[in-house]
């Protein structure tokens, strides 16, 4: 087993990881995910540890070979890196302005994901409605989710995230017009409080963020809004924090990411005075959650004895074993728990529709008998890969699933003497 540590705060703390944490064999930065296997390879053939931090993006990360833990659904890169400052986010500092990846890749790796048998993809991006910037047309992320549209077998559609500054009503008209994108919008608040909006600086004010639910509403009544919320921000007072509940009432949010602002060193907020004290920020992260609970709740409600349609997801609920049901996620990205009746022929990847017959505020069951089951690609790869996969186990010599087995001392941990030092 080897381990590699990487991401923003890796590409940081390089030096740091590696000195404190002498078991690691790999430290890498944002821009050379690509180098990864070159890197471990190293590692181990020298019997040293690596740190590499490239400054610029060697390859864009979807295009890597992967393996993907759902046969279904899939994420697409779009664009990395990101061209605003917000004050409280280390990813200006590290992942470098944003490059967008050309429509033509990503519409082939899209294709070639409906070719295999996914159903379900999620374009992905520090902030998708820039996208374009770089080659210079404004309107290039509402026309890829429309070319998206004309592709074969693809069923969802869905992106994250957009960034309230660069919204524009072009991509609204696209995820109304194009079926198979998804009525599902993450978009992140941060904070109601406009002062608060200024020294985050996101350049939106409250009332554009609701301006576009109001259209997005408008346009697909049906719209499942979600968010991010931080509370606690340097300088928030309550007033400042009871704008942003009153955000959370008006926008009906269907589900939000709640953070307790923590300082991030290398940030410029980490430097700000009025830093709120740890107690308040507490308090007031637990009255957020509370709120946010009784939206989601009272959006759930709604939707009881409505017909969902599921994707459904291997593995998808903590308690599916105890209680015979499966999971998936409906097309608003709400997680679907539902009876799937004694047939046992559902299986991951395959579509089926169920009507709600409860609701809470982070998920929805489904105790009726279901409504339709389609049997999908991407379900025929789930069970052709278990089939696989069980004849295997069966062979012999075959290697059951579980932890990695070290052959050479038995257990699943190598008991190679690690190193001190680092090569750079
Ligand atoms: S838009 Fe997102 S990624 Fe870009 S600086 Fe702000 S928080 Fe960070």
């Amino acid at each position: 087993m080897q381990v590699a540590v990487g991401g923003c705060l890796a590409q940081k703390d390089r030096g740091e990881i590696a000195r404190r944490a002498p078991w690691v064999d790999v430290v890498f930065g944002t821009n050379n995910l690509g180098a990864l296997p070159a890197l471990l390879e190293r590692a181990r053939h020298n019997d040293l540890a690596q740190v590499e931090i490239r400054e610029s993006l060697e390859v864009f990360p979807s295009t890597l070979p992967v393996r993907r833990d759902s046969h279904a659904s899939a994420w697409v890169s779009i664009s990395v890196g990101c061209n605003n400052t917000c004050t409280f986010c280390i990813v200006p500092a590290l992942r470098g302005r944003e490059t967008d990846r050309r429509p033509a890749d990503v519409l082939a790796e899209v294709r070639a994901l409906a070719d295999e048998g996914v159903l379900e993809i999620t374009l992905l991006g520090q902030n998708v409605n820039a996208y374009g910037v770089e080659f210079g047309d404004r309107h290039a992320f509402s026309t890829l989710l429309r070319t998206c549209g004309a592709i074969d077998g693809l069923e969802r559609v869905r992106f994250t995230s957009p960034h309230p500054k660069d919204f524009t009503d072009d991509v609204i008209a696209a995820m109304a017009e194009t079926p198979n994108v998804c009525h599902q919008l993450h978009m992140p608040l941060q904070s109601g409080s406009d002062p608060v909006l200024k020294a985050m600086r996101r350049s939106y004010r409250a009332e554009r963020y609701l301006g576009i639910v109001e259209r997005v509403r408008a346009a697909m009544p049906d719209a499942a809004i979600t968010t991010d919320i931080i509370v606690g921000f340097p300088g928030e007072t309550e007033r400042d924090f009871q704008a942003t509940l009153e955000i959370v009432r008006a926008a009906r949010f269907a589900g939000a990411f709640t953070f307790q602002y923590s300082k991030r060193p290398g940030t410029p907020a980490a430097a700000m005075p009025d830093q709120v004290p740890a107690d308040v920020v507490g308090e007031r992260y637990h009255r957020l959650v509370a709120e946010v609970e009784e939206v989601t709740l009272a959006e759930n409600t709604a939707l009881l004895g409505t017909t969902t349609e599921v994707l459904v997801a291997a593995g998808g609920g903590r308690k599916d074993g105890a209680t015979g049901r499966m999971s998936g996620r409906a097309r608003s990205g709400r997680l679907v728990h539902f009876a799937a009746g004694d047939a046992q022929t559902v299986r991951p990847g395959d579509v089926v529709e169920t009507a709600v017959t409860y609701a809470a505020p982070h998920h929805l069951t489904a105790d009726g008998p279901l409504l339709s089951h389609r049997r999908t690609r991407a379900g025929d790869v789930w069970q052709a890969t278990r089939e696989a996969l069980a004849e295997r186990d069966r062979a012999p010599g075959g290697i059951p699933l579980g932890l990695p087995v070290n052959r050479a001392s038995g257990s699943g941990f190598s008991n190679r003497p690690r190193p001190d030092r680092q090569q750079v």
